[in-house]
């Protein structure tokens, strides 16, 4: 790879997916043009449209397309919504599990006036992404849960050290950028074993990280605390479906679904931009859609690939991007109805996109291009 050159992968995903990841792609575009940074997108088709034109949700050929980009942005996967036919495949599972994206971040980030519970969180949970309870991802072959008769239902859980060790491993990397402190979040009370082990290697990945402060919080706890005193929390770090309800907990304490980003990361050096929110098609094409979470999702991919291969105009122009989101979002005229806005999806993504320009055109003032 040049070190001013990115190749992302852009798959819209479904519902107000067409809406949001061309607005995020827009917008990185724009960022990269005033810092020196060329990105050369790679559209593939995925979800319902691929369906219905090529026979799969996850047509041939997209993995291995996939496999020789720096990242890609995934937008929402409706899936739920599927025709039950041949080729509608949920292609979550596939994509991290291909590409080991082991642990997916999301943080939690109050923005003034768009009502958020507290005016101060600023909190990312780390939540595993390839094992736990998802019984469509944590077996090789058939489903992590099946029914013996027609009474009984069976789920099986499954946590590995080495699953664990990585995810931790990632979340302290996050800490140490961070205030350095990890927060173990389990239920080893019950899950002795399962969340044991989890505990267990999160604690000998922390051994590498002697400047990193790490506690432990039972999970029922944790999500009672983290209503009344989010602020005292630095890094999470999770399982699976742990994860996946506290994440939907922590973006109502920031103004909801649409203010709840995430980036999927493992140890390779690919990464994939995915809001934590679904496809929202009870929303689609009204122009509500709030596109701050895959927009922020996009940035922290062009900010982590900057800092992963050192290339300083993508971390510029995640910055320039970073800029832009908070001048939207101090307006609300600018913002969508869901964060206390009178403005719709276009409205918040031109004013992004204005202060992407104004701040190019400062840069070139002041000759820091
Ligand atoms: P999934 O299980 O696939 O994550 P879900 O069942 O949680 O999906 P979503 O599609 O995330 O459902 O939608 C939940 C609610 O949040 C809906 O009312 C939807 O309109 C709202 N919502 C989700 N994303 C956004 C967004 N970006 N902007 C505004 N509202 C949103």
């Amino acid at each position: 790879m040049s070190t001013h050159h990115l190749t992302l992968g852009v798959l819209n995903g479904d519902d107000i997916g067409h809406e949001i990841v061309p607005a995020a792609v827009e917008l990185a575009q724009a960022a990269a043009e005033s810092s020196g940074l060329l990105i050369d997108w790679r559209p593939m088709p995925i979800g319902r449209k691929a369906l219905d034109e090529h026979g799969s949700t996850l047509p041939d050929g997209t993995l291995d397309a996939l496999s020789k980009l720096d990242g890609f942005i995934l937008g929402p996967i409706g899936h739920r919504e599927y025709p039950d036919v041949e080729g509608a495949i949920n292609p979550h599972p596939i994509l991290r599990k291909t590409f080991d994206l082991f642990a997916n971040v999301r943080p939690t980030r109050s923005y003034p006036d768009i009502g958020c519970l507290y005016d101060d969180i600023d909190l990312v949970i780390v939540r595993e992404n390839n094992e736990g309870f998802q019984p469509d991802r944590n077996v090789v072959a058939g489903s992590g849960e099946f029914r013996p008769t027609h009474d009984t239902t069976i789920s099986v859980r499954v946590i590995t050290r080495e699953g664990s060790r990585k995810v931790a491993e990632a979340a302290l990397k996050i800490a140490r950028s961070r205030r350095r402190k990890l927060t173990i979040v389990h239920k080893n009370t019950v899950f002795k074993l399962g969340c044991g082990m989890f505990v267990e290697e999160c604690y000998r990945a922390a051994e590498a990280f002697p400047d990193v402060e790490v506690d432990e919080a039972i999970v029922d706890t944790f999500a009672m605390h983290l209503i009344r005193h989010p602020q005292q929390y630095d890094v999470v770090v999770t399982t699976n479906m742990f994860g996946d309800i506290l994440t939907d907990e922590a973006a109502g304490l920031v103004g909801g679904l649409g203010m709840a980003p995430g980036l999927c990361i493992g140890r390779g050096n690919l990464a994939m931009a995915q809001a934590t929110h679904g496809s929202a098609p009870d929303i689609a094409g009204t122009g509500l859609a709030n596109p701050y979470a895959m927009i922020e999702s996009t940035r922290m991919l062009i900010e982590w690939l900057g800092q992963r291969h050192d290339i300083a105009p993508a971390r510029d122009a995640a910055e320039l991007m970073a800029t832009g989101i908070r001048a939207a979002l101090a307006d609300p005229t600018t913002r969508t109805p869901d964060i206390l806005g009178t403005g719709r999806h276009a409205d918040m993504v031109a004013a992004i996109h204005r202060t992407i320009d104004r701040g190019a055109i400062d840069r070139g003032a002041t000759g820091m291009t």
